[in-house]
């Protein structure tokens, strides 16, 4: 804001809004290089699968380390990228990174684990999103139904015609979609009926309520019911404690992702997880068979 004073100086108050839209504008101008400089890396994070207690797949999550802002949190320059349409060339390349890293952890001799992928209302949008979605797919080797999309409520808000109407070709091919942050914002059950949704991921809000003697838990409770009797899988996200585990286990939830059990990683951090579960379930079956 700027105000003219008797003078005919022009005074800036340096007012919390106005050091915002500074910061916007220094974050896209480094964003719109980032991909070329290879500034983008994916840290993966473990969906623990309580009935199996294996790890049953990984959440993609986008990481931007530039060489002047240093790290940037996604939740400071993803709605960036989404305002000036540059989430579509990323998001792209998210999806062939996730598909790759999948592959190459296939590759090595893990097999039937899933990847999670968030996608943005822009690039679903976007004309050709499903056949990008699904040439990725194919290029990569993969089956479909190890490639998890994860749509947000408010996604869902607008032109919701044309979104049902892609999230059902990529489903009739056997990608699955899922429903994150499930219970923020504007939830409407509709949109669980008339979506083809597969997966339902409860807002971390709802995870944190669950501690001893807090009413408001049967919150969560409720929605662990309302997915599965809707034969949906239960992903509780932002598990942090040993109760939020055991009320989550205890209520049936399908699947767990959190700090409790793991950070976001890199891939070679995944690799190793892997291999120590496949190592610890071998020893665990040799003592079986004594
Ligand atoms: P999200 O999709 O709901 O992802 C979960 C967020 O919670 C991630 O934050 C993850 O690091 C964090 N998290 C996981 N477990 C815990 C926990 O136990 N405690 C706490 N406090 N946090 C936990 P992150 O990585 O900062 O991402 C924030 C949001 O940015 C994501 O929320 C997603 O909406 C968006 N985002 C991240 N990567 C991408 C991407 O590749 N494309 C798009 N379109 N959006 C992305
Ligand atoms: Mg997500
Ligand atoms: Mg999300
Ligand atoms: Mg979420």
């Amino acid at each position: 804001k700027a105000k003219e004073t008797g003078k005919n100086r022009i005074v800036f108050y340096n007012t919390p809004m106005n050091a915002e839209i500074i910061e916007r504008a220094i974050i896209e101008k480094h964003l719109r290089n980032a991909l070329d400089n290879k500034e983008f890396e994916l840290h993966y994070q473990p969906q623990l699968d309580i009935k199996s207690g294996k790890i049953s797949g990984f959440e993609a999550l986008l990481r931007w380390n530039n060489p002047e802002l240093g790290p940037v949190s996604p939740l400071k320059f993803i709605g960036i990228a989404e305002a000036t349409h540059m989430i579509v060339p990323i998001g792209e390349w998210v999806l062939r990174q996730s598909c790759k890293f999948l592959r190459d952890i296939e590759k090595m001799g893990f097999q039937g684990l899933s990847i999670a992928v968030n996608i943005s209302m822009i690039q679903l949008l976007n004309e050709d999103f499903a056949h990008m979605v699904i040439d990725i797919i194919e290029e990569a080797g993969l089956n479909p139904r190890q490639v998890e999309l994860e749509i947000t409520e408010s996604i869902l808000m607008e032109s919701y015609e044309v979104i049902a109407g892609k999230l059902k070709l990529l489903r009739a091919r056997g990608v699955k979609i899922a429903l994150d942050d499930f219970g923020k914002g504007y939830s409407s059950l509709n949109y669980l009926k008339s979506l083809p949704i597969t997966t339902l991921k409860i807002d971390k809000s709802f995870i944190d309520t669950i501690s001893n003697g807090n009413k408001d838990k049967s919150l969560t409770d409720l929605i662990v019911k309302i997915g599965r009797s809707m034969d949906l899988c239960v992903v509780a996200e932002g598990v942090e404690t040993q109760e939020q585990m055991d009320y989550l286990v205890k209520h049936k939830c399908h699947r767990i992702q959190g700090y409790l059990f793991s950070r976001p990683v890199q891939q070679s951090e995944i690799v190793r997880k892997l291999n120590e579960q496949y190592y610890n379930q071998n020893t665990f079956q040799e003592e079986l068979a004594l």
